[in-house]
Formats: structure tokens, C-alpha cells, sequence
């Protein structure tokens, strides 16, 4: 299969063959404000599993269903609760899933066998818009081959799956970089089943109160909690490198790494560091990539993937990486670093 390419912004005639081929059952990759996602019709058993296939995905880990339309919402989902709407209002467009009970025309191929199904409105133009023409209800998770680091440009797209989708919209950077804030409504207390950019301080500003769960959080982390989010089980977003975290105060951070680059270069092996605009200047590596300044986050979010996909490139053998935990969606991109790093880290 050829995969085309399609600028959102300039080949309209294509947009509307991509949306049209998206509607029919056709899998189209587009950018949404976290990632570019692998689009399917999500009311379309077929389409869900060929999203499965394309990705190499295993089919119990259900998709997201992306809507343009708020109104909708009672299509897809049965008993929408309050909250739902109150969320919705709140953070759509927006970085936050909600998981609701599942209506009759969703298939279980979309919900991986599920009664409940995922929920969300991207806050991107160019995804709105092909939801709109794809006929409203898009599952897309982030189309990366499972396993790597989801893709914020759609060249990443292209790499992970060409051959394997009919269209790619290419709409440019995404912003955020890290997917969305996950939380279930179906649990007595609404439940943050996978950390984001909308914290959980955030939902509280409009919810009475919020939760986390527990197999999320990285005290438990080891514990065998099975997590509500089926996906949240896998080893997800790791680069081909060895990644490892080192953690502590900032500058004896980077004495520790130093060093550990330092023995790593005496053996031959090729290693990589990911720093910060505040301490880029002090490794001595070859290999050093800025996620950005401490003081914003977003911009370290938005390069994280970039970066673990730029070590692949370079084929460096060992990562080493700061920590970025000191608050609430810092600890949202640590979720994914942690990860990738199958929970390597070292305390100093
Ligand atoms: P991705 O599409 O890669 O961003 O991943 C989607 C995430 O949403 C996975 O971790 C899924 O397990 C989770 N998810 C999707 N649908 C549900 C659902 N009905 N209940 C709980 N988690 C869900
Ligand atoms: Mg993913």
C-alpha cells in the first residue's frame, strides 16, 4: 500500500479524499494537540482492527474515540453523567480523555472488549475538521509502532508506517507532545487512570474531588497493581538506548552523570544525555540534548519524544536523563520517562 502524505493546510482536494477514505474504513494519520494519532471510524469493527494491526498492538488495549462536537457525546456514550459535562465544558477542546459507559453502536473491537469506552475532543483545527468530514467519531491512538515513542511530527509518522495506512495529514508540530489526561467517570470517584497535562489539582478546580490510581503511581510501581487503563501495563514509548534516570540535587545530578558518560566512553560505547537549557553547557558528552528551560514544561514535553527518537537515530547505546518531577505535570512527563526507562534510576 502507498501511503500519501497530505498538507493539511494547502492540498484541500486531498484533505477531503483522506477524510472520505477515513469514513469508508481507511486508517489516516492527523495531528492532534499531543501527538499525531492513527485514525480509524471508530464505529467500524474492521477500522479498529486494522488500527491494531498497523500498530502491532496488542487488541485488549483499547482505543480512544475522538469526537468535533460536544452534542455528540450521548451518541457513543449511555448515562453521561454530570461530571461528564462539566469536564467537558471545562477542558474541551482539550488534553483530557473521559471514560464513560459505551452505547449500543460502538463496537467492542474499538473498546478492546470493554463496556466503557474513551472519550475525547482534540484541540487541533486540522483534527476537528477531519472528524467533522470522517463522519464524527474517529478511535486513534498515537501512531507510533507499538513500543515507540509516539510521534510529534508527522516524518516520526512516516517511519513507524509507511506501507501500513493510506494517508498521513500532515499538519506540522503538535504542541504538547505528551497524550492526554485519562480519567474515569464509571468509578465512584472520578479516577485519573493515566497522569497529563491536566493535572489532578486541575479537575479539582471544577470537580469536588479526584483521584489517582493507585497501580499509577510510581510508589507502587513494581507492586503487580493492574492498572484500569489496560494500556497502562505495557512498556511503552523506549527508545532502542539503554535509558536511565538520575535523580537528586541538580548539580550533583550532573557530577553523576559526568561520570557515568565518562566510563561509558573509555568502553566505546556511544552515550547520549538528556539535559536542560539550565544545565546543557556542563556535560561532557558529544551527545547532549535540551528538552528546553526548567521553567516551562510544556516546552520539555514537547521535546521529549523528539529526543528519545533522535537518540534512535544516532544509534547511541546508553541514555542518561535528568529528573523533572517537582510538580504535578512534571510528574505526568516522568510517568512516560520512567517508562521508557522500564523504571531505571538512580538516586544520588
Ligand atoms: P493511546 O491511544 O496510545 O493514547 O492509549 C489509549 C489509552 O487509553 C490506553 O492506555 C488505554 O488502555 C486507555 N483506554 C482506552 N479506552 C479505555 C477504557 N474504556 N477504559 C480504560 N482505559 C481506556
Ligand atoms: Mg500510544
Amino acid at each position: 500500500m502507498e501511503t500519501k502524505i497530505v498538507d493539511a493546510n494547502k492540498e484541500l482536494l486531498e484533505f477531503d479524499a483522506a477524510a472520505k477514505c477515513l469514513k469508508e474504513g481507511g486508517l489516516v494519520a492527523f495531528p492532534t494537540e499531543t501527538v499525531y494519532g492513527l485514525g480509524g471510524n471508530a464505529l467500524n469493527p474492521n477500522s479498529s482492527k486494522k488500527i491494531y494491526e498497523a500498530k502491532g498492538r496488542p487488541s485488549d488495549n483499547p482505543l480512544i474515540v475522538h469526537i468535533c462536537d460536544i452534542k455528540t457525546l450521548d451518541k457513543i456514550c449511555k448515562e453521561v453523567c454530570k461530571e461528564a459535562y462539566i469536564l467537558a465544558e471545562r477542558f474541551w477542546p482539550g488534553q483530557l480523555t473521559m471514560v464513560l459507559n459505551k452505547s449500543d453502536i460502538v463496537p467492542y473491537e474499538t473498546t478492546g472488549g470493554l463496556d466503557t469506552v474513551a472519550v475525547r475532543m482534540p484541540d487541533n483545527k486540522v483534527a476537528l475538521a477531519l472528524i467533522d468530514k470522517a463522519g464524527g467519531f474517529v478511535a486513534a491512538p498515537s501512531a507510533n509502532v507499538s513500543g515507540k515513542p509516539s510521534p510529534t511530527k508527522a516524518e516520526h509518522v512516516y517511519n513507524d508506517m509507511k506501507g501500513r495506512i493510506e494517508y498521513i495529514v500532515d499538519g506540522g508540530e503538535v504542541g504538547i507532545g505528551i497524550e492526554s489526561t485519562i480519567v474515569d467517570l464509571t468509578s465512584k470517584v472520578p479516577t485519573i487512570l493515566r497522569p497529563g497535562y491536566i493535572t489532578k489539582q486541575m479537575l479539582e478546580e471544577v470537580l469536588e474531588t479526584a483521584r489517582y490510581d493507585k497501580a499509577i503511581l510510581e510508589e507502587n510501581a513494581g507492586k503487580d497493581l493492574v492498572p484500569k487503563a489496560p494500556g497502562m501495563k505495557y512498556k511503552h514509548y523506549a527508545p532502542n538506548g539503554e535509558l536511565t534516570i538520575v535523580s537528586g540535587n541538580p548539580e550533583t545530578v550532573v557530577d553523576k552523570i559526568n561520570t557515568l558518560v565518562e566510563n561509558n566512553i573509555k568502553c566505546g560505547y556511544k552515550t547520549g544525555v538528556i539535559a536542560t537549557d539550565e544545565t546543557v553547557q556542563q556535560y561532557r558528552c558529544n551527545n547532549v540534548i535540551s528538552l528546553g528551560t526548567r521553567k516551562d514544561k510544556q516546552t520539555l514535553s514537547h521535546n521529549l519524544y523528539n529526543a528519545l527518537r533522535e537518540f534512535d537515530n544516532m544509534e547511541v547505546l546508553y541514555i542518561y536523563s535528568e529528573d523533572f518531577g517537582e510538580d504535578e505535570f512534571g510528574q505526568a512527563i516522568m510517568n512516560r520517562l520512567l517508562k521508557a526507562a522500564g523504571y531505571k534510576r538512580i538516586e544520588v
